[in-house]
Protein backbone atom coordinates (compact mmCIF):
# COMPACT_ATOMS: atom_id res chain seq x y z
CA UNK A 1 0.00 0.00 0.00
CA UNK A 2 1.37 3.06 -1.10
CA UNK A 3 1.75 6.16 1.85
CA UNK A 4 -0.61 8.09 -0.08
CA UNK A 5 -3.15 5.83 0.03
CA UNK A 6 -3.07 5.20 3.98
CA UNK A 7 -3.17 9.34 4.33
CA UNK A 8 -6.35 10.23 6.51
CA UNK A 9 -6.98 14.15 6.42
CA UNK A 10 -6.15 15.89 9.57
CA UNK A 11 -3.81 13.02 10.99
CA UNK A 12 -0.19 14.55 11.48
CA UNK A 13 2.95 14.34 13.71
CA UNK A 14 4.86 17.85 13.37
CA UNK A 15 3.31 20.93 14.80
CA UNK A 16 4.85 24.14 13.42
CA UNK A 17 5.50 26.87 15.45
CA UNK A 18 3.68 30.21 14.56
CA UNK A 19 6.00 31.78 11.32
CA UNK A 20 7.69 34.57 13.02
CA UNK A 21 9.57 36.22 9.68
CA UNK A 22 7.68 37.79 7.29
CA UNK A 23 7.31 35.57 3.88
CA UNK A 24 9.36 36.00 0.94
CA UNK A 25 7.90 36.60 -1.56
CA UNK A 26 8.06 34.10 -5.16
CA UNK A 27 7.95 35.23 -8.54
CA UNK A 28 4.59 34.23 -9.69
CA UNK A 29 6.34 31.77 -12.11
CA UNK A 30 8.16 29.77 -9.71
CA UNK A 31 4.92 29.30 -7.83
CA UNK A 32 2.60 25.68 -7.75
CA UNK A 33 -0.11 25.71 -9.81
CA UNK A 34 -1.73 22.46 -7.86
CA UNK A 35 -1.70 22.50 -4.24
CA UNK A 36 0.98 20.90 -2.17
CA UNK A 37 -0.71 17.30 -0.99
CA UNK A 38 1.03 15.65 1.09
CA UNK A 39 0.32 12.21 2.39
CA UNK A 40 -1.34 12.78 6.76
CA UNK A 41 0.12 10.44 8.60
CA UNK A 42 1.04 9.98 11.97
CA UNK A 43 4.59 9.28 13.39
CA UNK A 44 4.01 5.78 14.71
CA UNK A 45 2.26 5.27 10.97
CA UNK A 46 5.16 6.74 9.04
CA UNK A 47 7.87 4.77 11.03
CA UNK A 48 5.93 1.39 10.37
CA UNK A 49 5.50 2.00 6.61
CA UNK A 50 9.00 2.76 6.11
CA UNK A 51 10.36 -0.43 8.43
CA UNK A 52 7.38 -2.58 6.17
CA UNK A 53 9.39 -1.32 2.68
CA UNK A 54 12.64 -1.88 4.23
CA UNK A 55 12.03 -5.30 5.02
CA UNK A 56 10.74 -6.39 1.76
CA UNK A 57 14.06 -4.82 -0.04
CA UNK A 58 17.33 -6.19 -0.52
CA UNK A 59 20.58 -5.42 0.36
CA UNK A 60 23.44 -6.50 1.39
CA UNK A 61 22.94 -6.44 5.13
CA UNK A 62 20.38 -9.26 4.23
CA UNK A 63 22.84 -11.65 2.27
CA UNK A 64 25.07 -12.37 -0.52
CA UNK A 65 24.63 -10.00 -3.25
CA UNK A 66 27.22 -10.23 -5.68
CA UNK A 67 26.05 -7.71 -8.07
CA UNK A 68 29.09 -7.89 -11.24
CA UNK A 69 30.45 -4.25 -11.85
CA UNK A 70 28.76 -2.72 -8.73
CA UNK A 71 30.63 -4.24 -5.80
CA UNK A 72 27.99 -4.70 -3.33
CA UNK A 73 30.65 -5.26 -0.73
CA UNK A 74 29.95 -4.29 3.37
CA UNK A 75 30.85 -1.18 4.07
CA UNK A 76 32.64 -1.18 7.65
CA UNK A 77 30.51 0.73 10.09
CA UNK A 78 33.38 2.39 11.44
CA UNK A 79 33.68 4.74 8.33
CA UNK A 80 29.75 5.59 9.11
CA UNK A 81 30.65 6.60 12.65
CA UNK A 82 33.33 8.99 11.01
CA UNK A 83 30.78 10.28 8.96
CA UNK A 84 28.23 10.96 11.84
CA UNK A 85 30.91 13.32 13.50
CA UNK A 86 29.10 16.65 14.34
CA UNK A 87 31.93 18.73 13.04
CA UNK A 88 31.56 16.84 9.76
CA UNK A 89 27.16 16.69 9.58
CA UNK A 90 27.14 20.14 11.01
CA UNK A 91 28.68 22.42 8.88
CA UNK A 92 27.68 25.03 6.25
CA UNK A 93 29.96 25.58 3.15
CA UNK A 94 29.09 28.77 3.54
CA UNK A 95 30.58 29.40 7.18
CA UNK A 96 33.93 31.00 7.51
CA UNK A 97 36.78 28.86 6.12
CA UNK A 98 38.97 29.63 9.05
CA UNK A 99 36.15 27.31 11.15
CA UNK A 100 36.41 24.50 8.89
CA UNK A 101 40.30 24.12 8.00
CA UNK A 102 40.08 19.98 9.38
CA UNK A 103 37.48 19.20 7.09
CA UNK A 104 39.50 20.95 4.28
CA UNK A 105 42.46 18.28 5.86
CA UNK A 106 39.89 15.62 5.11
CA UNK A 107 39.82 16.51 1.66
CA UNK A 108 43.51 16.87 1.05
CA UNK A 109 44.12 13.70 2.62
CA UNK A 110 41.83 11.84 0.58
CA UNK A 111 43.08 13.39 -2.43
CA UNK A 112 46.90 12.48 -1.68
CA UNK A 113 46.06 8.66 -0.79
CA UNK A 114 43.91 8.62 -4.18
CA UNK A 115 46.28 9.71 -5.87
CA UNK A 116 48.46 7.36 -4.07
CA UNK A 117 46.37 4.68 -5.13
CA UNK A 118 45.77 5.82 -8.80
CA UNK A 119 49.55 6.70 -9.66
CA UNK A 120 47.81 10.11 -10.10
CA UNK A 121 48.98 13.53 -9.32
CA UNK A 122 45.92 15.96 -8.77
CA UNK A 123 42.37 15.00 -7.92
CA UNK A 124 39.01 16.63 -7.53
CA UNK A 125 36.34 15.20 -5.13
CA UNK A 126 33.67 17.46 -6.61
CA UNK A 127 31.55 14.57 -8.95
CA UNK A 128 29.16 13.41 -7.41
CA UNK A 129 28.61 9.88 -9.58
CA UNK A 130 30.93 8.25 -11.91
CA UNK A 131 29.20 9.05 -15.00
CA UNK A 132 29.55 13.01 -13.79
CA UNK A 133 33.49 12.16 -13.13
CA UNK A 134 33.56 10.11 -16.69
CA UNK A 135 32.09 13.33 -17.75
CA UNK A 136 34.35 15.74 -15.69
CA UNK A 137 37.04 13.12 -17.08
CA UNK A 138 36.36 13.79 -21.00
CA UNK A 139 36.42 17.24 -20.38
CA UNK A 140 39.48 17.51 -18.88
CA UNK A 141 40.62 15.82 -22.12
CA UNK A 142 38.73 18.27 -24.37
CA UNK A 143 40.57 21.37 -22.73
CA UNK A 144 43.54 19.68 -22.97
CA UNK A 145 43.31 19.76 -27.01
CA UNK A 146 41.72 22.58 -27.43
CA UNK A 147 44.48 24.82 -25.51
CA UNK A 148 46.67 23.30 -28.16
CA UNK A 149 44.50 24.47 -30.79
CA UNK A 150 44.42 20.73 -32.00
CA UNK A 151 40.61 20.92 -32.77
CA UNK A 152 40.40 17.83 -35.08
CA UNK A 153 39.89 15.77 -32.88
CA UNK A 154 36.55 14.58 -32.44
CA UNK A 155 36.49 11.04 -31.48
CA UNK A 156 36.91 8.87 -28.67
CA UNK A 157 37.49 5.24 -28.76
CA UNK A 158 35.59 3.17 -26.44
CA UNK A 159 35.96 -0.53 -26.58
CA UNK A 160 32.54 -2.98 -27.33
CA UNK A 161 32.85 -4.38 -23.39
CA UNK A 162 32.34 -1.08 -22.30
CA UNK A 163 30.17 0.35 -19.51
CA UNK A 164 27.10 2.12 -21.09
CA UNK A 165 28.18 5.20 -19.39
CA UNK A 166 31.11 5.64 -21.32
CA UNK A 167 29.59 6.20 -25.01
CA UNK A 168 27.07 8.46 -23.03
CA UNK A 169 29.61 10.61 -21.40
CA UNK A 170 31.90 10.88 -24.19
CA UNK A 171 28.45 12.19 -26.58
CA UNK A 172 27.77 14.51 -24.11
CA UNK A 173 31.09 16.21 -24.01
CA UNK A 174 30.15 16.75 -27.94
CA UNK A 175 32.27 13.63 -28.65
CA UNK A 176 31.80 11.08 -31.49
CA UNK A 177 32.33 7.17 -30.08
CA UNK A 178 34.41 5.09 -32.20
CA UNK A 179 33.52 1.71 -30.85
CA UNK A 180 36.57 -0.96 -31.23
CA UNK A 181 35.67 -4.78 -30.53
CA UNK A 182 36.93 -7.42 -28.30
CA UNK A 183 38.80 -9.87 -29.59
CA UNK A 184 38.10 -13.56 -28.68
CA UNK A 185 40.31 -13.63 -25.62
CA UNK A 186 38.08 -10.53 -24.35
CA UNK A 187 40.38 -7.76 -24.70
CA UNK A 188 40.89 -5.37 -26.91
CA UNK A 189 41.81 -5.98 -30.45
CA UNK A 190 45.09 -4.68 -31.07
CA UNK A 191 44.92 -4.36 -34.72
CA UNK A 192 41.23 -3.32 -34.81
CA UNK A 193 42.33 -0.48 -32.64
CA UNK A 194 45.08 0.39 -34.85
CA UNK A 195 42.56 0.94 -37.89
CA UNK A 196 40.95 3.69 -36.15
CA UNK A 197 44.22 5.67 -34.53
CA UNK A 198 44.52 9.00 -36.26
CA UNK A 199 44.88 12.84 -35.56
CA UNK A 200 41.11 13.04 -35.43
CA UNK A 201 41.05 11.01 -31.87
CA UNK A 202 40.65 12.82 -28.71
CA UNK A 203 41.56 9.81 -26.76
CA UNK A 204 41.02 6.20 -25.30
CA UNK A 205 38.33 5.13 -22.38
CA UNK A 206 39.21 1.86 -21.03
CA UNK A 207 38.20 -0.24 -17.92
CA UNK A 208 40.84 -2.72 -16.59
CA UNK A 209 40.31 -4.72 -15.72
CA UNK A 210 37.21 -4.48 -18.32
CA UNK A 211 33.57 -5.63 -17.38
CA UNK A 212 33.94 -9.34 -18.66
CA UNK A 213 36.59 -9.12 -15.51
CA UNK A 214 39.89 -9.70 -17.24
CA UNK A 215 42.79 -7.85 -17.28
CA UNK A 216 44.32 -6.42 -20.30
CA UNK A 217 47.48 -7.91 -20.80
CA UNK A 218 48.63 -5.62 -23.83
CA UNK A 219 47.58 -2.63 -21.72
CA UNK A 220 50.72 -0.77 -21.99
CA UNK A 221 50.78 -1.07 -25.66
CA UNK A 222 46.97 0.20 -26.13
CA UNK A 223 48.12 3.20 -23.72
CA UNK A 224 51.00 3.65 -25.76
CA UNK A 225 49.70 3.34 -29.38
CA UNK A 226 46.76 5.97 -28.63
CA UNK A 227 49.45 8.45 -26.96
CA UNK A 228 51.22 8.02 -29.93
CA UNK A 229 48.72 9.19 -31.82
CA UNK A 230 47.91 12.50 -29.76
CA UNK A 231 45.56 11.31 -27.71
CA UNK A 232 45.00 10.81 -24.06
CA UNK A 233 44.01 7.75 -21.98
CA UNK A 234 41.37 7.94 -20.08
CA UNK A 235 40.73 4.71 -17.50
CA UNK A 236 37.34 4.14 -15.92
CA UNK A 237 38.16 3.57 -12.13
CA UNK A 238 34.61 2.72 -10.80
CA UNK A 239 35.17 -0.89 -9.84
CA UNK A 240 39.18 -0.48 -8.66
CA UNK A 241 38.39 -3.29 -6.00
CA UNK A 242 40.06 -5.40 -8.66
CA UNK A 243 43.63 -3.61 -8.37
CA UNK A 244 43.74 -1.39 -5.50
CA UNK A 245 46.78 -1.30 -3.95
CA UNK A 246 48.02 -3.76 -6.57
CA UNK A 247 48.52 -1.76 -9.89
CA UNK A 248 48.38 2.10 -10.28
CA UNK A 249 46.17 2.90 -13.71
CA UNK A 250 48.60 5.86 -14.04
CA UNK A 251 51.29 2.93 -14.53
CA UNK A 252 49.42 1.38 -16.93
CA UNK A 253 49.67 4.40 -19.22
CA UNK A 254 46.50 6.58 -18.40
CA UNK A 255 46.68 10.30 -17.91
CA UNK A 256 42.56 10.62 -16.39
CA UNK A 257 40.71 8.59 -14.24
CA UNK A 258 37.82 8.04 -12.13
CA UNK A 259 36.92 6.28 -9.25
CA UNK A 260 33.67 5.52 -7.56
CA UNK A 261 33.87 6.36 -4.16
CA UNK A 262 30.54 4.53 -3.24
CA UNK A 263 31.69 0.95 -5.05
CA UNK A 264 35.09 0.79 -3.31
CA UNK A 265 35.79 2.99 -0.60
CA UNK A 266 32.82 2.29 1.41
CA UNK A 267 29.74 4.30 1.05
CA UNK A 268 26.39 2.25 0.13
CA UNK A 269 25.07 2.51 -2.94
CA UNK A 270 22.07 1.62 -4.58
CA UNK A 271 18.75 3.57 -4.91
CA UNK A 272 20.16 6.70 -6.02
CA UNK A 273 22.10 7.67 -2.66
CA UNK A 274 24.47 10.63 -2.74
CA UNK A 275 27.98 8.99 -4.26
CA UNK A 276 31.34 10.56 -5.85
CA UNK A 277 33.42 9.91 -8.21
CA UNK A 278 36.32 11.25 -7.97
CA UNK A 279 38.57 12.48 -10.90
CA UNK A 280 42.57 12.35 -11.31
CA UNK A 281 45.13 13.42 -13.64
CA UNK A 282 48.71 13.46 -14.74
CA UNK A 283 50.07 16.81 -13.16
CA UNK A 284 49.89 18.23 -17.47
CA UNK A 285 46.23 17.95 -16.65
CA UNK A 286 45.67 19.80 -13.36
CA UNK A 287 45.45 23.13 -14.55
CA UNK A 288 42.40 22.37 -15.79
CA UNK A 289 40.62 20.45 -12.91
CA UNK A 290 36.77 21.69 -11.79
CA UNK A 291 36.83 24.82 -9.50
CA UNK A 292 36.99 25.20 -6.57
CA UNK A 293 40.36 22.81 -5.18
CA UNK A 294 41.51 22.94 -1.56
CA UNK A 295 45.07 24.63 -1.76
CA UNK A 296 47.71 25.34 1.02
CA UNK A 297 49.36 24.02 4.50
CA UNK A 298 48.56 25.87 7.40
CA UNK A 299 45.61 28.38 6.00
CA UNK A 300 43.78 26.34 4.00
CA UNK A 301 41.54 27.88 1.49
CA UNK A 302 40.24 27.31 -2.01
CA UNK A 303 41.74 28.10 -5.39
CA UNK A 304 40.03 28.13 -8.79
CA UNK A 305 42.54 26.36 -11.25
CA UNK A 306 44.25 28.39 -13.89
CA UNK A 307 42.55 26.73 -16.83
CA UNK A 308 39.75 24.81 -14.73
CA UNK A 309 37.03 23.56 -16.57
CA UNK A 310 34.48 25.61 -14.28
CA UNK A 311 32.49 23.77 -11.42
CA UNK A 312 31.13 20.47 -11.75
CA UNK A 313 28.80 20.24 -8.80
CA UNK A 314 27.91 23.01 -6.45
CA UNK A 315 30.05 23.52 -3.68
CA UNK A 316 32.71 20.56 -2.82
CA UNK A 317 30.88 17.56 -3.98
CA UNK A 318 29.43 15.09 -1.58
CA UNK A 319 31.59 15.84 1.32
CA UNK A 320 30.29 12.80 4.15
CA UNK A 321 31.50 10.14 0.95
CA UNK A 322 34.60 11.68 1.05
CA UNK A 323 35.13 11.07 4.60
CA UNK A 324 33.62 7.58 4.92
CA UNK A 325 36.52 6.84 1.92
CA UNK A 326 39.07 8.13 3.95
CA UNK A 327 38.07 6.16 7.64
CA UNK A 328 38.04 2.95 4.95
CA UNK A 329 41.53 3.95 3.38
CA UNK A 330 43.30 4.67 7.09
CA UNK A 331 41.82 1.54 9.01
CA UNK A 332 42.62 -0.21 5.74
CA UNK A 333 46.15 1.09 5.66
CA UNK A 334 48.97 0.32 3.46
CA UNK A 335 48.78 -3.58 4.10
CA UNK A 336 44.78 -3.98 3.84
CA UNK A 337 44.13 -2.19 0.86
CA UNK A 338 46.36 -4.41 -1.20
CA UNK A 339 44.72 -7.65 0.83
CA UNK A 340 40.94 -6.50 0.33
CA UNK A 341 42.04 -6.80 -3.44
CA UNK A 342 43.71 -9.65 -3.35
CA UNK A 343 40.65 -11.28 -1.47
CA UNK A 344 37.79 -10.01 -3.69
CA UNK A 345 40.04 -11.56 -7.13
CA UNK A 346 40.55 -15.06 -4.96
CA UNK A 347 36.78 -15.08 -3.74
CA UNK A 348 35.86 -14.65 -7.74
CA UNK A 349 38.60 -17.16 -8.73
CA UNK A 350 37.41 -19.76 -6.32
CA UNK A 351 33.47 -19.50 -7.31
CA UNK A 352 34.23 -19.41 -11.16
CA UNK A 353 36.40 -22.53 -10.42
CA UNK A 354 33.72 -24.47 -8.17
CA UNK A 355 31.02 -23.71 -11.34
CA UNK A 356 33.01 -23.91 -14.36
CA UNK A 357 32.54 -27.87 -15.02
CA UNK A 358 28.51 -27.11 -15.34
CA UNK A 359 28.21 -23.67 -16.06
CA UNK A 360 29.82 -21.82 -19.47
CA UNK A 361 32.55 -19.39 -18.36
CA UNK A 362 32.03 -16.52 -21.05
CA UNK A 363 36.25 -16.59 -21.01
CA UNK A 364 38.00 -19.87 -19.39
CA UNK A 365 40.73 -17.65 -17.98
CA UNK A 366 41.81 -16.76 -14.73
CA UNK A 367 39.76 -13.74 -13.94
CA UNK A 368 39.83 -10.68 -11.91
CA UNK A 369 37.54 -9.32 -9.24
CA UNK A 370 34.52 -10.77 -11.24
CA UNK A 371 33.81 -13.49 -13.60
CA UNK A 372 30.69 -13.66 -16.46
CA UNK A 373 29.23 -17.30 -17.84
CA UNK A 374 26.90 -17.45 -20.34
CA UNK A 375 23.84 -19.48 -19.87
CA UNK A 376 23.03 -19.79 -23.74
CA UNK A 377 23.51 -23.29 -24.09
CA UNK A 378 21.70 -24.14 -20.83
CA UNK A 379 18.52 -22.42 -22.37
CA UNK A 380 19.25 -23.94 -25.78
CA UNK A 381 18.63 -26.81 -23.99
CA UNK A 382 16.38 -26.26 -21.07
CA UNK A 383 14.90 -23.30 -21.93
CA UNK A 384 15.67 -22.07 -18.79
CA UNK A 385 17.38 -18.69 -19.22
CA UNK A 386 19.86 -16.35 -17.39
CA UNK A 387 16.59 -14.41 -15.99
CA UNK A 388 15.25 -17.66 -14.83
CA UNK A 389 18.21 -18.60 -12.85
CA UNK A 390 18.33 -15.02 -11.64
CA UNK A 391 14.98 -14.70 -10.09
CA UNK A 392 15.37 -18.40 -8.42
CA UNK A 393 18.34 -17.04 -6.38
CA UNK A 394 16.19 -15.14 -5.12
CA UNK A 395 13.68 -17.55 -4.07
CA UNK A 396 17.67 -18.99 -1.70
CA UNK A 397 18.00 -15.96 -0.05
CA UNK A 398 20.29 -14.70 -2.72
CA UNK A 399 20.59 -11.38 -5.17
CA UNK A 400 20.68 -12.12 -8.40
CA UNK A 401 23.90 -11.44 -10.39
CA UNK A 402 24.47 -9.16 -12.89
CA UNK A 403 22.19 -9.78 -15.65
CA UNK A 404 22.17 -9.58 -19.66
CA UNK A 405 25.03 -7.57 -19.09
CA UNK A 406 28.10 -7.04 -20.66
CA UNK A 407 26.37 -7.04 -24.21
CA UNK A 408 29.00 -8.97 -25.64
CA UNK A 409 28.09 -12.33 -23.86
CA UNK A 410 24.86 -13.26 -24.65
CA UNK A 411 22.62 -14.78 -21.46
CA UNK A 412 24.83 -13.51 -19.58
CA UNK A 413 25.46 -13.78 -15.47
CA UNK A 414 27.91 -11.34 -14.01
CA UNK A 415 29.27 -12.24 -10.59
CA UNK A 416 31.26 -10.36 -7.97
CA UNK A 417 31.58 -11.75 -4.85
CA UNK A 418 33.47 -8.97 -3.64
CA UNK A 419 36.49 -9.78 -0.72
CA UNK A 420 33.95 -9.38 2.68
CA UNK A 421 32.37 -12.37 2.23
CA UNK A 422 33.50 -15.78 3.71
CA UNK A 423 34.46 -18.87 2.05
CA UNK A 424 31.31 -20.19 3.90
CA UNK A 425 28.88 -17.66 1.91
CA UNK A 426 30.63 -18.65 -1.23
CA UNK A 427 30.40 -22.39 -0.78
CA UNK A 428 26.49 -21.82 0.03
CA UNK A 429 26.42 -19.65 -2.94
CA UNK A 430 27.60 -22.71 -4.96
CA UNK A 431 25.57 -25.03 -3.93
CA UNK A 432 22.93 -23.29 -4.63
CA UNK A 433 24.23 -22.25 -8.06
CA UNK A 434 24.62 -26.14 -8.86
CA UNK A 435 21.09 -26.78 -7.35
CA UNK A 436 19.26 -24.59 -9.73
CA UNK A 437 21.56 -26.22 -12.87
CA UNK A 438 20.00 -29.68 -11.94
CA UNK A 439 16.88 -27.94 -11.40
CA UNK A 440 17.33 -26.60 -14.83
CA UNK A 441 17.51 -30.02 -16.45
CA UNK A 442 14.51 -31.39 -13.96
CA UNK A 443 11.97 -29.24 -13.14
CA UNK A 444 12.84 -26.10 -16.05
CA UNK A 445 8.84 -25.22 -15.65
CA UNK A 446 9.37 -24.31 -11.63
CA UNK A 447 12.00 -22.10 -12.83
CA UNK A 448 10.04 -19.95 -15.26
CA UNK A 449 7.85 -18.98 -12.41
CA UNK A 450 10.74 -17.69 -10.12
CA UNK A 451 10.47 -15.63 -6.92
CA UNK A 452 7.51 -17.38 -5.95
CA UNK A 453 8.79 -15.64 -2.21
CA UNK A 454 9.44 -12.76 -2.73
CA UNK A 455 7.09 -9.91 -2.16
CA UNK A 456 6.23 -9.49 -5.72
CA UNK A 457 6.88 -11.82 -9.07
CA UNK A 458 8.09 -11.14 -12.67
CA UNK A 459 7.64 -7.58 -12.71
CA UNK A 460 7.37 -5.88 -16.51
CA UNK A 461 10.65 -4.18 -16.49
CA UNK A 462 9.90 -2.35 -20.72
CA UNK A 463 6.55 -1.22 -19.82
CA UNK A 464 8.24 0.23 -16.19
CA UNK A 465 11.03 1.22 -18.19
CA UNK A 466 8.74 3.41 -20.72
CA UNK A 467 5.90 4.06 -18.90
CA UNK A 468 6.76 4.85 -15.34
CA UNK A 469 4.49 6.13 -13.12
CA UNK A 470 6.30 8.61 -11.04
CA UNK A 471 3.33 11.01 -9.50
CA UNK A 472 0.74 9.90 -7.29
CA UNK A 473 -2.87 11.21 -9.00
CA UNK A 474 -5.17 11.77 -5.50
CA UNK A 475 -9.09 10.50 -6.10
C1 LIG B 1 29.07 1.80 -11.92
C2 LIG B 1 29.94 2.07 -13.06
C3 LIG B 1 29.92 3.34 -13.68
C4 LIG B 1 28.93 4.43 -13.33
O1 LIG B 1 28.90 4.86 -12.02
P1 LIG B 1 27.63 5.66 -11.45
O2 LIG B 1 28.03 6.14 -10.11
O3 LIG B 1 26.50 4.70 -11.43
O4 LIG B 1 27.35 6.80 -12.38
C5 LIG B 1 30.82 3.54 -14.70
N1 LIG B 1 31.67 2.59 -15.12
C6 LIG B 1 31.69 1.35 -14.57
C7 LIG B 1 32.64 0.32 -15.08
C8 LIG B 1 30.82 1.05 -13.53
O5 LIG B 1 30.82 -0.17 -12.98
Amino acid sequence: MLIFEKSRAGRGCTLFPPCDVEPAAVPEKDKRELELHLPELSETEISRHYTELAKKARGVNDGFYPLGSCTMKYNPKIDEDMAALPGFTEIHPLQPISTVQGCLEVIQTAEKYLCEITGMDSMTLQPAAGAHGEFTGIMLIKAYHESRNDSKRKKIIIPDSAHGTNPASATMADFSVVSVPSGPDGCVDLEKLKEVLGDDIAGLMLTNPNTVGLFDKNILEITKLVHDCGGLNYYDGANLNAVMGVVKPGDMGFDVIHLNLHKTFSTPHGGGGPGSGAVGCKAFLADFLPSLMVVGEKEKHFEKPKKSIGEMKNFYGNFLVVVRALAYIKTLGKEGVPEACHNAVLNANYMMDKLKDIYTMAYDEVCMHEFVMSLEDLKHKTGVSAMDIAKALLDNGMHPPTMYFPLIVHEALMIEPTETESKDTLDDAIRVYRMLYEEAQKNPEKLHEAPVTMPVGRLDEVKAAREPVLRYEWK
